[in-house]
């Protein structure tokens, strides 16, 4: 009875521990600060002026052209393989 309850609990923590497994740097270890950079960006964005001459932003129409890159923020080592994981994991 007793053996089958830590078999679940065991189970349990596995299946945590693998949704949780953060993106590690190999290089330099770090799990915390990430660099996204992309390539040929063309930045348009589309303001309204107002009566007072003050302008509003309205829209952002900005595209990417190139390649989206990802970096580790603590030795820039190249982590882009892990770049589809990182937009899964993107709030
Ligand atoms: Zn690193």
């Amino acid at each position: 009875m007793e053996a089958a309850r830590n078999r679940d609990e065991q189970q349990k923590k596995r299946t945590i521990s693998q949704s949780l497994a953060l993106i590690k740097c190999p290089n330099c270890g770090n799990d915390t600060d990430f660099l996204e950079v992309a390539d040929d960006v063309i930045l348009t964005t589309h303001y309204r002026q107002n009566q007072d001459g003050s302008f509003t932003q309205e829209g952002d129409e900005s595209q990417i052209l190139g390649e989206i890159k990802l970096f580790c923020g603590e030795c820039n080592a190249d982590l882009s393989h892990f770049h589809s994981r990182f937009l899964e994991m993107l709030f």
